[in-house]
């Protein structure tokens, strides 16, 4: 789990949009909380891996966010990449967007996935 420290800190935004930015075509904007920058890392590693070098050019991630409580990456490759964002929208499912603790959705009207924790978290 982070420390309240490292829940403060923003910089694995840039630390990611800079090491992956050319999949959003320059530049990647993480539309959710910081407790799931690790499972967005991971993501984004795994997609390098798996991309041939010839659908490199022409992959783009459009959209990073969260929505309804999960993650939502919405990009342009196939099949294979489906695979890895699915697996990365379940473990969002179970992993405080806050702390990166192990969550479950909650809320009413507002979901989100949160810890016993942060589940009035508000930033
Ligand atoms: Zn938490």
């Amino acid at each position: 789990m982070l420390t309240d420290d490292e829940i403060k800190d923003d910089g694995w935004r840039d630390e990611l949009a800079e090491r992956f930015g050319w999949m959003g075509g320059g530049y990647l904007s993480f539309e959710h909380l910081g407790g799931w920058r690790f499972i967005m890392r991971d993501l984004l590693e795994r997609i390098d891996a798996t991309l041939r070098d010839e659908d490199r050019g022409s992959f783009c991630i459009s959209q990073i966010k969260e929505k309804w409580a999960e993650l939502r990456v919405a990009h342009n490759g196939g099949a294979g990449i489906d695979r890895l964002v699915d697996a990365a929208e379940a473990a969002s499912r179970i992993t405080c967007d806050v702390c990166s603790g192990r969550g479950r959705v909650q809320g009413t009207g507002w979901i989100s996935t949160r810890c016993a924790v942060h589940e009035d978290w508000r930033g």
